[in-house]
């Protein structure tokens, strides 16, 4: 059984995290969450799954803020909110991928390249203007060196 979000995802996938299942983390979401999530997917990701044709595989939605620690996330990180996720478009090179999306006119708050290995993909706090930020991630916890990608 899974519960949809929108037409390609569901609250499973956006909640879903080995950490937190080996590290006994409840990150189950509050109806504020899943709010967050849904405006996600489906003003986002759905879009950006159009936009490129392909299938996104989701490795990291919303992490509760214990969640967030364990698995070194940002101080501030958007994925607690439920306003972001960390996804992989299955069958294209990732930096196509991420030029593709940054130069489209989507309503990303925030696109991130990390490690060169995912895209973080994040909306806007609800009723606030998407900055439309380009960044590449690199480092690691504890120590992210964003540069913005003009
Ligand atoms: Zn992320």
């Amino acid at each position: 059984m899974s519960t949809p979000l929108s037409e390609h995802f569901c609250l499973e996938e956006m909640t879903r995290s080995q950490t937190a299942l080996r590290q006994g983390i409840d990150n189950s979401p509050t109806a504020g969450i899943v709010a967050n999530l849904t405006r996600l997917c489906e003003t986002l990701l759905e879009p950006a799954r159009a936009l490129l044709g392909e299938p996104f595989h989701v490795d990291s939605g919303y992490r509760c803020v214990a969640l967030n620690e364990a698995v070194g996330g940002a101080k501030n990180s958007a994925h607690m909110t439920g306003r972001a996720a960390d996804i992989i478009p299955q069958g294209l090179d990732l930096h196509a991928a991420f030029d593709k999306l940054r130069l489209s006119d989507l309503p990303y708050d925030q696109i991130i390249i990390e490690c060169g290995a995912w895209l973080h993909l994040a909306v806007a706090v609800e009723g606030e203007q998407p900055r439309r930020m380009a960044l590449t991630a690199s480092g690691g916890p504890g120590a992210w060196h964003y540069l913005e990608v003009r």
